[in-house]
């Protein structure tokens, strides 16, 4: 059991196909203690069975991370009912459907700041905000996605973020080092999610990833959780400010592994198999 004994709290579970879900799962699985956020109430309801799923309790708490005043109640719900926790997961990401599709150029000054307010300032906050109860051993983990290193069709505004959001890692793993709080991110590849859904031809991005990494397969949510797992626990305690793939090793490929047919067409050859 990795985790007995650890606390600590997970934003961003929508659902059971959330990333945020996965990792919970997994840190359940190992021993840990967890409290879950929702983001208003039209999410609480849909949260509570999943809350009772997850041992949580009555520890489900709001927090809307655009509002500054439920950050403050999260840290003081948190410190109520665990005085100290281990880890936090940052699991959040927004961007107006104008920033997921169409021309980059015509993004809009407010999605801009909305987006990289929710994506990423968000993390900084939070991880500021519940610090006074964040123990001498503790790690932080936010999601990434490849788009925010190389682009990617349709994911325009979140890539941005996600550049900015994996910066901000390395930044705060360096403050945070001397305070024994640790700060790491999973590079995911694609999931078919709730937020996924709001990204231009999802399912291209799906069949393209897999094709074209090394295990031939997409991801799960609870190969993301394990990994996850792994960076919230002690297994890992000399790693900070790493931006971890988990993606099949999509990330390391430097050619599309496309084939041509006889009339020197490319297409996408699946499996590897002629
Ligand atoms: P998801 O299930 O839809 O989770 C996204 C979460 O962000 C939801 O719980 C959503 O809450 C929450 N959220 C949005 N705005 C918020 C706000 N203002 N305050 C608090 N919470 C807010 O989708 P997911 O794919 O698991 O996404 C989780 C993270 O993984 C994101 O950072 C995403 O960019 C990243 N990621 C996803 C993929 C993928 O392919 N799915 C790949 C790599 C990285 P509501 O649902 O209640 O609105």
């Amino acid at each position: 059991m990795v985790m007995k004994g650890k606390k600590g709290v997970i934003l961003g579970i929508a659902n059971k196909k959330s990333i945020a879900y996965g990792i919970a799962k997994a840190c359940q699985e190992q021993g840990a203690e967890m409290a879950i956020t929702f983001l208003n109430e039209r999410f609480e309801q849909k949260l509570v069975p999943i809350a009772e799923d997850l041992d949580c309790g009555a520890r489900l708490y709001p927090c809307d991370v655009s509002k500054p005043e439920e950050i403050t109640a999260l840290k003081e719900s948190l410190e109520k009912d665990f005085g100290q926790i281990d880890f936090i997961v940052h699991s959040i990401a927004f961007a107006p459907k104008e920033g997921l599709s169409g021309r980059f150029v015509n993004i809009s000054k407010e999605a801009f700041g909305v987006s990289l307010d929710i994506s990423v300032y968000s993390l900084i906050e939070i991880v500021r905000e519940l610090k006074p109860i964040l123990s001498s051993s503790s790690s932080v983990l936010t999601l990434s996605y490849y788009g925010g290193e190389k682009w990617i069709p349709n994911y325009n505004l979140m890539g941005v973020a996600k550049a900015a959001l994996e910066m901000t890692v390395k930044y705060l793993a360096e403050d945070l080092g001397r305070d024994g709080i640790r700060v790491n991110a999973i590079s995911a590849g694609p999931i078919k999610t709730l937020a996924a859904a709001g990204i231009g031809d999802f399912g291209f991005m799906l069949k393209w990833n897999k094709a074209h990494s090394p295990l031939k397969e997409n991801v799960s949510i609870s190969q993301v959780g394990n990994s996850g797992m792994y960076l919230l626990s002690d297994l890992s305690s000399a790693v900070t400010g790493e931006i971890h793939y988990v993606d099949g090793g999509y990330n390391i490929m430097g050619m599309p592994a496309v084939e041509f047919d006889d009339e020197g067409k490319p297409h996408i050859a699946w499996n590897g198999e002629k």
